[in-house]
């Protein structure tokens, strides 16, 4: 039996690519230099499969921003804007990932957005009337002959035509239907030309596939494919999906001439059972994706041996596979130090899935190892007891009852007594929660953490940081106040290390976007609270200023989703846990006079299932409860902010406004503003802040630009119900980005004040 990967992570275990990126950006490497570091990593990311037995070994899944910007430039899908700053191609690369201001002029960045169920963030493409799709780009080749150099074939992977049409941004009249032909002619080009170079296989990427498809959708893939399949000639094409299951089109994708069909075992519910009610064609290769490609639990290899045999009944060819790219686990369990060998046993990062392969692939092609101490050892860990349960959470969990997922008053007479408590003035202006994590305060946390300060040191540090930040929002009239988050490096880990139940990693990064990395928190046993977590500092903070100033809290789906959660009891079970522990904290806020509590839920819609109907009846049912645990206790008068990023909610915002915050802020400045009329025509209860400006780009609005936002918004929704705000939070800018900004954004605040009170 044979084992193939679908990607593998590419920033590096050290985050070398991030560093090396980084660096480019601030001029002191090279285009040659960049290029050279990349190189490196991917050749090493190819030896290690190598050497460790995967047989068939990704290429082009290497991305120095991502790999849909990659595609798009691959095809020519360059927007005439970018085009029209006649940067050099890196150059104009970069420019569509994070905008440009410069010499040359002055253009945002192309949209992001959240990678199907994920937290990776993929760069939009923009596809206008004027645009012409054709194969003009290399990659992909260039990254076959680079492995092939080092005596290695490699399946190459990219991102399909129908994944792209779905997901990319149309600007203009024409539709997806206006450019299969093209797409076409490119995959044709591609296919053809790595059959040249030598790929035997070469796998195409329709994700999209697991999502809710219409008539229309199914007939635009196999039209698509319908025109590529018959002139692959004679490199095999796998299509790979992932994330889902294919039940809107299993049949219509298994009747065509594809030689290998990628399939989702893990997070697939139905996979199972379509292969069992509608067969597998005999001259397919089923790849099977069996190992988790998302969690780090290890591998139940007696399940997984059971399942592949069972599927050895139906299917003649299987390869073992992962269900997805390895790019949303970390490296490498071998730099963990602080975990115990207990613990360690339990996971497997990428380069460990990589081992359960090689011993997944022995297992089953000889069946004698079933005896082996590798297969009891694995079997042991699940027959096991882990001591990680806390009765008395349990307890708490078992014991809710409807009442405490309800705040009282209801939102209309909350608003008004609040109105009369915080007297703010019409259209505040706030910021999202973090400043610019500067390299002093980096290194604060870090001498910490490595025993060189003393916790005093640590402490009086940030208190200094939080005094400076909060004179600096003050001179720039801000209205309501942020601590700052100068103790935290990531939002979830730091909750993480404050609860009990999370186990923490020092170098578990896993890419989130471009150069930005995370580093989430796992979820070992029962959590609970056993300190007070952010009181202090919120306390300290509100004791400068006469303003207020918000509490800041990560909301428990996002410490849920972004952490690496128990595969032993429900999800449900655990946000309930993580609900009522900041529960207490946000009690602890209030009663130590914080009247703004915000509650960031920045993931909650990441992880809404890809299907509609998986929607209700399922997570939403769950997730909105837990975000109402959180605040139902608090008096009337204190005033719960929450913070989405990202603003796709038009289609569950019924249950965005039953979150019964009383101010949600979310982005939308890096994409359309269509959320604003659909606020508009829900009748949507919840008070606003769009952000009015993208904060994930170094690009300084002006004034007139913010302005324009804002009045746009206006047309929309009264300015009763609305705030002023950046799009998210501060902390991956500079101060010299942040602080211009910030004025114009106050300045555009006031200047339009001014003009509604005439
Ligand atoms: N309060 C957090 C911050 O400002 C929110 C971050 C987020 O939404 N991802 O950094
Ligand atoms: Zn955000």
């Amino acid at each position: 039996m044979k084992t193939s990967l679908i990607g593998y992570p590419r920033i590096g275990a050290f985050r070398e690519l991030k560093f090396a990126v980084e660096k480019y950006f601030a001029g002191a490497l090279s285009e040659d230099g960049l290029y050279c570091a990349a190189l490196e990593l991917k050749a090493s990311h190819w030896r290690f499969q190598n050497e460790n037995g995967i047989d068939f070994i990704p290429s082009n899944d290497f991305s120095l921003y991502d790999n849909l910007l990659d595609t798009a430039v691959l095809l020519g899908a360059v927007p005439k804007r970018y085009r029209d700053l006649k940067l050099c191609a890196l150059g104009e690369y970069f420019a569509m990932a994070r905008g440009y201001q410069g010499e040359n002029g002055d253009v945002k960045a192309l949209a992001m957005k959240k990678w199907f169920n994920t937290n990776y963030h993929y760069i939009v493409p923009e596809i206008g009337d004027d645009t012409r799709i054709s194969l003009i780009g290399t990659k992909p080749f260039d990254e076959f002959l680079q492995a092939k150099k080092l005596g290695i074939t490699t399946k190459p992977v990219i991102i399909g035509p129908f994944t792209f049409l779905k997901l990319a941004g149309f600007t203009g009249e024409k539709t997806a239907e206006d450019f299969t032909r093209d797409f076409i002619r490119a995959y044709r080009e591609i296919l053809d030309k790595l059959g040249g170079l030598g790929a035997s296989w070469v796998q195409l990427d329709e994700p999209s596939l697991v999502t809710d498809l219409s008539e229309k959708d199914v007939q635009l893939f196999t039209e698509i494919y319908s025109g590529i399949l018959p002139e692959k000639g004679a490199v095999k094409v796998l299509l790979q999906t992932y994330f889902g299951d294919i039940r809107d089109c299993y049949r219509e994708i298994t009747a065509m001439d594809f030689d290998g069909i990628g399939l989702d075992f893990i997070e697939g519910a139905q996979t199972e059972g379509l292969i069992e009610r509608c067969g597998f064609p005999e001259n397919k290769t089923l790849f099977a994706g069996v190992i988790n490609g998302k969690n780090i639990w290890r591998n139940n290899y007696a399940n997984t041996v059971k399942l592949i045999e069972k599927l050895k009944t139906s299917c003649k060819n299987i390869v073992l596979g992962s269900s997805c790219s390895l790019l949303h686990v970390p490296y490498t369990l071998s730099g963990e130090n602080k975990l115990t060998d207990e613990q360690k046993r339990c996971f497997a990062f990428a380069e460990e899935k990589i081992g359960e392969f090689e011993q997944l692939k022995k297992l089953l092609s000889d069946g004698a190892f079933l005896s082996g101490s590798e297969y009891r050892n694995n079997g042991k860990l699940f027959g096991q007891k882990r001591n990680i349960e806390n009765k008395e959470v349990s307890y708490a969990v078992s014991s809710l009852s409807e009442n405490d997922f309800i705040r009282l008053p209801d939102f209309t007479e909350r608003k008004k007594i609040q109105k009369a408590i915080l007297k703010l003035p019409l259209l505040p202006t706030t910021t999202i929660g973090s400043f610019p994590q500067t390299s002093d305060v980096k290194s604060n946390r870090h001498d910490y953490k490595n025993g060189k300060i003393s916790f005093e040191e640590y402490v009086s540090f940030n208190k200094r940081k939080i005094a400076e930040c909060i004179a600096l929002q003050e001179k720039t009239g801000l209205d309501v106040l942020v601590h700052g988050e100068f103790e935290r490096g990531d939002m979830v880990e730091y909750f993480g290390e404050n609860l009990d139940g999370f186990l923490f990693t020092e170098k578990a990064w896993v890419q989130s976007y471009g150069t930005r990395c995370v580093k989430p928190p796992i979820i070992w046993g029962d959590v609970s609270r056993i300190k007070v977590i952010t009181a202090d500092y919120s306390v300290y903070a509100q004791s400068l200023t006469q303003k207020p100033v918000k509490g800041m809290l990560t909301g428990p789906v996002t410490i849920l989703n972004w952490s690496f959660a128990r595969e032993d009891i429900p999800l449900k079970d655990c946000a309930f846990q993580i609900a009522l522990a900041l529960r207490a904290e946000v009690l602890e806020l209030e009663s130590n006079g914080i009247k703004i509590i915000q509650i960031d839920e920045p993931a909650l819609r990441e992880k809404l299932p890809l299907r509609k109907s998986d929607w209700h009846g399922g997570y939403l049912d769950w997730v909105i409860p837990a975000f109402r645990l959180v605040h139902s206790g608090v008096k009337p008068e204190t005033q719960i902010h929450t913070h989405m990023c990202y603003s796709e909610f038009s289609d569950i915002i019924k249950d965005i406004d039953n979150m019964d915050a009383d101010v949600i802020t979310f982005e939308a400045s890096r994409s359309d503003l269509s959320i604003i009329g659909t606020l508009r025509d829900y009748n949507f209860k919840t008070t606003v802040g769009p952000g009015v400006y993208d904060i994930h780009s170094p690009r300084v609005p002006g004034v007139c630009e913010i302005k324009g936002v804002l009045l746009h918004i206006l047309e929309k929704i009264p300015a009763e119900k609305l705030w002023v705000n950046p799009d998210c939070g501060l902390k991956t800018r500079g101060n010299e980005e942040t602080i211009p900004s910030l004025e114009n954004l106050v300045a555009a605040a006031k200047s339009i004040r001014e003009e509604l009170s005439i």
